[in-house]
């Protein structure tokens, strides 16, 4: 990749620059507990971004995308914005490190590519903004810390991409590091390092490349039933509970009577997720891959089940799963369709990914594409 880059570097702006990388993620456990002030468990793989900038002594930026083989070329005021979306990133950081620091940055040549997998669950769009928010950091010697860095690529996908994203992303991607997930309590911000060296088993996504259109209409339903019930609860005499992980299960049965079965197994699921995620972290300090496996499992029963957002693509991977004897599987991201993530033993690999490759597609007419991954490096600068 690193001379794929160059070349068109070289062909473009002449001369070479300095690298900066940075990934995509995979959240091992944690779902639908962000917007609860929950827990997330996210790493960054070995799929990532790397970009090849140097100053170029204007006042505009000059950005090519090898992937795409598209041009860009902007300066730095807000009415400058590029048209093309992926453009819009770069811009975007841009943008949201003048909008916190003034008028630090000068214009600068980049040449960037990757190879995480676009729309597929493992942010991309994340890695690409750490990617740039990072190395302008670090060639304008702004000292951002790294919070900030990951808050600039979130407002860059809030204010120039319009999506509407949580921090978890950008958090993995700019905090990551090899052999490390990083439990990420969404309420307080606060973040700790477990180690993840999962010898003898394997991590491997399979992408069902569904997504349901009932996606977004669902999830909006979802956050209401969250919130029902943190207003039952509170009323039933726990004014305290601003959010469902101030809520434990006694509190729930305390409302059963005065919520719908509905908002009972919303809530249920989330009140349980938020505790598997302290669950898998106790597993990985004692280097129990089965309970974390476990726990995986439990997951996706739960999202099925309760929360109701998986679909038949991925019950139907996660059955596969079951029947091969893989350690832990369940569906990433927010549900009705994209990728499981799955632990398996070395032995079982094989097998497991036959299996779910045939079956698959015998049934849905196309196979679900695989993507093994390695839990790796952040953000960083190639020296
Ligand atoms: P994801 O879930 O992978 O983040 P998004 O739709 O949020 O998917 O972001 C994908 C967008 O990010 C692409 O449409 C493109 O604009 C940009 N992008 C991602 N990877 C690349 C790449 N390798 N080269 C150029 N742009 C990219
Ligand atoms: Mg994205």
């Amino acid at each position: 990749m690193k001379e794929r880059i160059h070349s068109q570097f070289e062909k473009r702006f002449g001369g070479s620059g300095t690298f900066y990388a940075s990934a995509g993620r995979i959240n091992l456990i944690g779902e639908h507990t962000d917007y609860n002030g929950g827990f997330v468990f996210p790493g960054a793989i070995d799929k990532g971004m790397l970009a090849e900038i140097r100053l170029n002594g204007t006042d505009k930026v000059r950005v090519y995308s090898v992937d795409l083989d598209d041009y860009a070329e902007f300066g730095f005021a807000e009415e400058d914005a590029p048209s093309a979306s992926w453009a819009r990133y770069v811009f975007g950081v841009c943008r949201e490190i003048i909008k916190r620091r003034g008028d630090v940055l000068k214009g600068f040549d980049a040449a960037f590519a990757g190879d995480v997998p676009l729309g597929a669950g493992m942010s991309s769009s994340a890695a690409l903004e750490s990617t740039f928010a990072f190395a302008l950091d670090d060639i304008f010697g702004l000292c951002i810390d790294k919070f900030e860095l990951a808050r600039i690529g979130q407002s860059t996908e809030h204010n120039y991409c319009g999506v509407n994203c949580g921090i978890m992303d950008q958090f993995a991607s700019i905090f990551g590091k090899a052999g490390s997930l990083i439990r990420l309590d969404c309420r307080s911000l606060e973040y700790k390092y477990y180690p993840f060296h999962p010898e003898g088993y394997r991590l491997v996504l399979l992408d069902s490349v569904v997504k349901h259109e009932l996606a977004s209409s669902a999830y909006n339903q979802r956050r209401a039933s969250c919130e029902h019930v943190v207003a039952a609860i509170q009323a039933a005499g726990y004014p305290s509970v601003k959010l469902l992980r101030d809520a434990d299960m006694e509190m729930l049965s305390a409302v059963r009577g005065r919520i719908s079965d509905e908002d009972y197994m919303r809530a249920e699921y989330v009140i349980e997720e938020i505790q598997r995620v302290l669950d898998v972290c106790d597993a990985l300090e004692r280097d129990d891959y089965e309970t974390v496996g476990k726990k995986m499992y439990e997951t996706h029963h739960g999202m099925s089940k309760l929360y109701e957002v998986s679909c038949e693509e991925l019950d139907f991977l996660n059955d596969i799963a079951r029947e091969c004897g893989v350690t832990g599987s369940r569906v990433m991201g927010g549900g009705f369709g994209g990728c499981t993530i799955n632990l398996v033993k070395d032995e079982l690999y094989d097998m497991f990914i036959e299996k779910a490759c045939r079956e698959f597609a015998a049934r849905f007419g196309h196979e679900p594409k695989v993507y093994p991954v390695v839990i790796s490096d952040g953000a960083r600068k190639i020296e």
